[in-house]
């Protein structure tokens, strides 16, 4: 052998959690690169693994190495900046190889699977006539095949003609061996956007010239665009201020100078809007290829779109915070559409930001990073403040449109003067009535699918809870079932009450549903729709609503706060926050920050187009904050008495948190190994680490784990995972207990 053998190190697909070495034999030497896949052995097994390096120091001698049986696929299916990344991924997120590896590379593509063949047949046509008489009276079956085969202008997938003659294959194969026809493979192309998904009338605009504010903006990005050098952009505008026309204008510029683009949502089924404009704009584009990367691509459209990607072909990528791993080459913008979603943050190991992801990556390839919100996060604002990123305003609507005006109803004092439980205000009722008649439309936003949120006895209080979670049933009327939200669990609504046998069971707070119903006797001859998770099962239906909504189809629209994300409907001139508390009283420090967002996104809705808008929020605490700020809508004001408390508790975005959570069946063992694990952390870092607990997670059971979690801050993450991986390798958890880290969680319960 060899001296100079080139030896590569290899991430493996199968739970290694360390890299291993093999020797490339001759053959490869040129074309396995680092982010190749190869098949190498381990053991006396096969498997996949990733090139993370070329020309390593060997950690055995050479003799001793495996040599990598094959390329998997021709080009790298990962960046070199990209497997920077995963190392990053992997140290701040606590996460393994494998982890890694199985959220940056899709399963089509890590598994091997191969561009997709399809077989194709054609007629010989020079056949002498006496040998078709011969088949024809021979082999009927066979001649009739024939004759239709020539028949065809151009080859034809044999699938196909086998299915519409309901011809036999045997019939097939005597033709085949006959050498009457010919049979070719062709690699077929998939397409890898999906023209069901986006809005695609909403698309169809005319040409947009850029406002002043707008092209200001732009100005801006592009500079950072040209220069070529890792900068982030803060564009913070109000909601109807024109960010995504901004963000075409800087992705064109981009594209432009040859460069690639990522385009991150917080979810395409969600955003068929954004999508849809985005798509119109750059499917257009021959050399600029658009692919739309979402969750219900099949397999082999997620292989085609991974591979047109890493070869070059396509330039731009939509997606949800998976697509932050897109393959790109030659990246030269990101944008982060939303950037204040939680929808950012993946909630499997590893529980990745996508944002946080899609800024560092931008600073890994030396690129403009562009975050987009009407309701900046706390993280983003600060850095903004300590001149991190750079800010970029839109303070107006387009056409100078004025934002909604505002209400507030008490309910403490609807309630008492009607003296029962009040679903919709009077003024709210009042509102919608009005606009039914106007033959404008309305949406009412409840976060609360269901019908009841809860099955209460009113003799002794008790509550129906999942036998599986610690967390209420909620009760759907549609099929008259209790359902729990965390697991799925159905269960019957009870007749009796299981403490003290009472009859006495009312349903408690509205879902959806519920809201849906008193709207319909509020207004009973308007066309209501709810749209919610349970309305969307099936699919295609919200872009179904959507579009009759948009046709004036539909009068009224119940959902839940989901649905709000980028609607831009110009007919909506009333949104109604139904229960504006939900996310107010929670025990999370979000708790605040959430409730905001989720007032100013909501209001945006209405009053889009020519009409004035106008919304109507419900709420038993009328002085909150967040309240209170969303209705003079003052954003940055908000954010400055939000940033001052979290500053000081010191809270994120002061500190970082990991939440760290042991869960098991049996609830003894997890809080003993919890413990044992919180004073080893005590014991190796004294004095160094501030944290708390082991203690109960608000949510303790569910899908019938016992849950208990401690909570660390620090200024540094890596340093932290670094020593908690340690001691995590000290504390062998038996089968029946596990343990998760979530950096920087968006969930504390
Ligand atoms: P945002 O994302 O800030 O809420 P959008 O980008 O959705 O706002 O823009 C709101 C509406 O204004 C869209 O219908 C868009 O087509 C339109 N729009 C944006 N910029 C312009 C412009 N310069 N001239 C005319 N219409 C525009
Ligand atoms: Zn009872
Ligand atoms: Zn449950």
């Amino acid at each position: 052998m060899s001296l100079d053998a080139t030896v590569v190190c290899v991430w493996l697909m199968s739970g290694f959690d360390r890299p291993l070495h093999y020797r490339l034999p001759s053959s490869m030497e040129e074309q396995a690169e680092p982010g190749s896949l190869v098949r190498v052995p381990l053991g006396r097994r096969q498997t996949i693994g990733l090139v993370v390096e070329k020309d390593c120091e060997p950690d055995l001698p050479l003799m001793q190495l495996k040599l990598v049986l094959e390329l998997v696929y021709p080009v790298p299916v990962m960046t070199p900046a990209l497997l920077r990344l995963g190392s990053w991924l992997r140290q701040y997120y606590g996460a393994s190889i494998q982890n890694v590896l199985e959220t940056m590379i899709p399963g089509p593509v890590r598994q091997g699977m191969k561009a997709k063949q399809e077989k194709y047949v054609s007629a010989v046509k020079s056949v002498e006539s006496e040998v078709l008489a011969a088949l024809e009276k021979k082999a009927p079956k066979q001649f009739e095949l024939y004759q239709f085969i020539a028949g065809q202008f151009r080859p034809q997938k044999k699938s196909l003609v086998l299915s519409r003659l309901s011809a036999s294959p045997a019939a097939y194969t005597g033709l085949l061996k006959k050498g009457l026809i010919l049979e070719e493979a062709r690699k077929v192309e998939r397409v890898a956007y999906d023209d069901e998904l986006g809005d695609v009338e909403y698309a169809t605009k005319q040409e947009i010239v850029l406002n002043e504010e707008q092209a200001a903006c732009y100005e801006s990005i592009a500079e950072s665009v040209r220069a070529g050098k890792f900068t982030t952009h803060l564009l913070y505008g109000v909601t109807g201020s024109g960010k995504t026309e901004v963000y075409i204008a800087a992705m064109e510029e981009a594209l432009k100078a040859g460069k690639s683009v990522l385009f991150l949502v917080p979810e395409v089924a969600l955003t068929p809007q954004t999508v849809g404009r985005l798509r119109s704009r750059f499917t257009e584009h021959k050399d600029a290829h658009a692919v739309v990367w979402h969750s219900s691509l099949s397999d082999g459209e997620r292989l085609d779109a991974w591979m047109a990607l890493a070869n070059g072909t396509a330039r731009v990528v939509v997606g949800a915070r998976s697509a932050v791993f897109a393959p790109l080459r030659n990246l030269g913008l990101v944008i982060v559409d939303e950037e204040h979603e939680p929808a950012f943050k993946q909630d499997e190991t590893p529980r990745y930001h996508g944002r946080d992801v899609a800024v560092y990556r931008s600073f890994l390839e030396n690129v403009v990073c562009v975050l987009g919100s009407a309701t900046p996060s706390l993280e983003s604002y600060r850095n903004v403040k300590r001149g991190k990123y750079k800010l970029d305003t839109l303070t107006k609507r387009i056409d100078d449109r004025e934002l909604p005006m505002m209400h507030v109803v008490d309910m403490r004092i609807e309630m008492m003067r009607t003296r029962k439980p009040v679903t919709i205000s009077t003024l709210l009722a009042e509102k919608l009535r009005d606009r039914w008649e106007k033959g404008e439309q309305s949406i009412l936003f409840i976060n609360r699918r269901g019908y009841n949120s809860t099955m209460l006895c009113t003799e002794c209080g008790h509550v129906e809870e999942c036998k599986h979670c610690s967390v209420p049933m909620t009760f759907h009327r549609s099929d008259n079932t209790l359902k729990c939200h965390l697991c799925g669990h159905e269960a019957d609504p009870p007749w009796k009450c299981p403490e003290c046998n009472s009859g006495a069971i009312r349903g408690k707070g509205s879902g959806t549903q519920r809201i849906e119903d008193v709207v319909k006797s509020i207004l009973p001859r308007a066309n209501v729709v709810r749209i919610d998770t349970d309305t969307m099962g099936k699919k295609h239906l919200f872009r179904e609503i959507l579009g009759d909504f948009r046709k004036g189809k539909i009068d009224l629209l119940v959902g839940t706060q989901m649905i709000a994300k980028g609607l831009d409907f110009p007919n909506v001139t009333l949104v109604g926050m139904v229960d504006a508390d939900l996310s107010l009283h929670v025990p999370d420090f979000r708790a605040n920050e959430r409730t905001f967002q989720l007032l100013v996104q909501v209001s945006g809705r209405a009053g889009r187009g020519d009409l004035a808008g106008e919304v109507v929020v419900q709420t038993f605490t009328p002085h909150a904050e967040p309240i209170q700020f969303a209705r003079r809508g003052e954003v940055d004001a908000f954010l400055e008495v939000e940033i001052e408390s979290r500053e000081q508790f010191q809270y994120p975005p002061f500190r970082h948190l990991v939440r760290q959570v042991f869960r098991s069946r049996n609830a003894d063992k997890a809080v003993f190994f919890a413990e044992q694990f919180a004073r080893k952390v005590e014991a190796r870092m004294a004095g160094k680490i501030e944290m708390r607990g082991p203690t109960p997670c608000a949510v303790e059971k569910m899908k019938d784990q016992y849950r208990f979690h401690i909570w660390y801050f620090t200024q540094n993450v890596s340093g932290l995972m670094r020593e908690l991986k340690a001691v995590e390798a000290e504390v062998p958890l038996p089968k029946d207990v596990v343990q998760i880290f979530d950096v920087d969680p968006m969930s504390v319960s």
